[in-house]
């Protein structure tokens, strides 16, 4: 197991197998958003599969598909942001920035984007 790859690294490297149609295309292509969509779906679908057939508990079994499928989300993630011309490592800190304004003005509950 890696523990010290970063986020732009995994980018890069996640790019040398991003293959698909409009690829870098301008407008952008809507390929990588279709693909985080139905990953995260099929992230929902193990844990939906949990609740119905395991009494919600992650088996062995489903944790190592659960991982496959969050491994899957990573990928278009990346994907996605490459094609709006951001780095992984900037979305994180953009969204801990954003936690930790939140935390502090004692809002991280509620509802809003913009809160
Ligand atoms: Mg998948």
């Amino acid at each position: 197991m890696t523990d010290d790859l970063g986020l732009n690294a995994y980018q890069r490297l996640a790019g040398r197998t991003a293959q698909y149609p409009g690829r870098g295309a301008k407008p952008m292509s809507a390929y990588p958003a279709l693909g985080l969509a139905g990953e995260a779906g099929e992230v929902c679908e193990q844990i939906k599969k949990a609740m119905r057939d395991d009494g919600g508990e992650i088996t062995p079994e489903r944790h190592k598909a659960l991982k496959k499928e969050l491994g899957d989300v990573l990928w278009y993630l990346a994907a996605l942001a490459f094609e709006l011309d951001l780095d992984l490592s900037d979305i994180a800190q953009a969204n801990l920035d954003k936690l930790a304004d939140r935390k502090a003005r004692g809002v991280l509950q509620g509802s809003g984007d913009e809160r």
